[in-house]
């Protein structure tokens, strides 16, 4: 039988075999990094190597980087934390592509949530943006936060993150930049992007699950999100998971966005295999190389998962499936899909481990099952 084909990275990534070993080296001996013995000591230095790493790969301070266990924990810490505490933002501005991490902490933040919309390339609309702040009086209305995403987890389109930073911090706004899709696959340099706040996840690019990171922008005061011991300077209490955060370590030395941008050719070697009746979504805006979303009319998009795994391919409907269930995208809805559309899409992930061959071997099952199912329909 042929060998599977896991095409759906942006869910989750295999672990590297470097994050492995850092963590296996990590796992055995007593490690709680707040102990003062020799043993916690040891686990001290591995958070703090990893703190180092982390860091570097971001181009922020070291001390900015708060471990959390994760993507989802970083954006509901952040929207949280910038609520109650430090500025109390009174309003929060979220993209129409957010992840739901993002898009429910917001709307469960007992503050007025707005839309940033995005074009029907899925770029957030900065021409909007401008318009709608271009007269925001943060003294009478409240300080405000702005969430945009650096890289969309459906589409991969990649967003202009600095840009619409400015256009929020001119009218004394904060930013929230969720870069878990972003992290090893394309640069990512806090001292540029201008976000107040960017979350990071280890396991999309080759990292263990569970465990993350907030990089806070220095003097930054928020409520912590979670309360008990006084780990992470008292910004995330809870005992460290040493060999997490080792392998985290371990992902920010070993994942290089040179690697990655070489999938693109793989990419677009699908792309161009397709029909033209296929819609690549975000296909003339920048996107991660790794990304590929489609819709292909007639071809559902519970039966492609289906028909794709029955041949050996792992690949996604892109809208989260963390039910389950394959449920309409609002990423593509915002981007203009129609109801047919959004239920026909399909997403290609690639990785680090991703073969060569990838692209042939996809095309070569996808077609065969689209022009048995889709061209019947058509
Ligand atoms: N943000 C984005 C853009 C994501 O794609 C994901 C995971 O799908 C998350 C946040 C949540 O991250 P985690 O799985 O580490 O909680």
């Amino acid at each position: 039988m042929a060998e599977r084909l896991y095409l759906d990275h942006n869910a989750t990534s295999p672990l590297r075999p470097a994050c492995r070993e850092a963590m296996l080296g990590a796992m055995d001996a007593p490690r709680n990094a707040s102990s003062v013995h020799a043993e916690g000591r040891a686990a001290k230095r591995l958070v703090e190597d990893a703190r180092s790493a982390v860091a570097e790969a971001v181009g922020a301070p070291r001390e900015s980087v708060v471990f959390t266990s994760g993507g989802t924990e970083g954006d509901n810490a952040a929207i949280l934390g910038l609520v109650r505490g430090g500025p109390k933002v009174s309003r929060i501005f979220v993209s129409a592509i957010e992840h739901e991490a993002v898009r429910l902490a917001a709307e469960h933040s007992g503050v007025q949530v707005e839309t940033l919309p995005v074009t029907s390339e899925g770029v957030a609309d900065l021409e909007w943006l401008a318009q709608r702040l271009s007269d925001y009086d943060a003294k009478s209305e409240g300080a405000f936060l702005l969430c945009l995403m650096l890289a969309n987890n459906e589409t991969g389109v990649i967003q202009p993150v600095a840009e619409a930073a400015a256009i929020a911090r001119r009218a004394g706004g904060y930013v929230l930049t969720d870069a878990v899709q972003a992290f090893g696959k394309i640069p990512v340099d806090f001292s540029t992007l201008g976000a107040d706040i960017l979350v990071l996840s280890a396991h999309k690019a080759g990292g263990p699950v569970g465990v993350g990171a907030m990089v806070v922008m220095p003097g930054l005061a928020f409520e912590p999100f979670q309360r008990g011991g006084g780990q992470e300077e008292y910004r995330r209490a809870g005992t460290h998971n040493v060999a997490a955060i080792a392998g985290f370590g371990a992902l920010a030395e070993a994942a290089r966005p040179e690697d990655y941008a070489s999938l693109a050719a793989i990419r677009d070697r699908i792309e161009a295999g397709l029909p033209e009746s296929v819609r690549v979504w975000g296909r003339d805006a920048p996107r991660l190389p790794n990304t590929l979303c489609i819709s292909a009319r007639g071809f559902p998009s519970e039966t492609q998962l289906m028909v794709m795994d029955l041949a050996g391919l792992a690949v996604s409907a892109g809208s989260a499936c963390s039910s389950g269930k394959v449920r309409t995208s609002p990423v593509l809805s915002a981007m203009g899909a129609s109801e047919d559309e959004a239920r026909c899409a399909l997403r290609v992930s690639l990785g680090w481990d991703t073969p060569e061959d990838a692209g042939e071997r996809f095309l070569a099952a996808w077609t065969k099952e689209y022009e048995r199912v889709a061209r019947k329909v058509a």
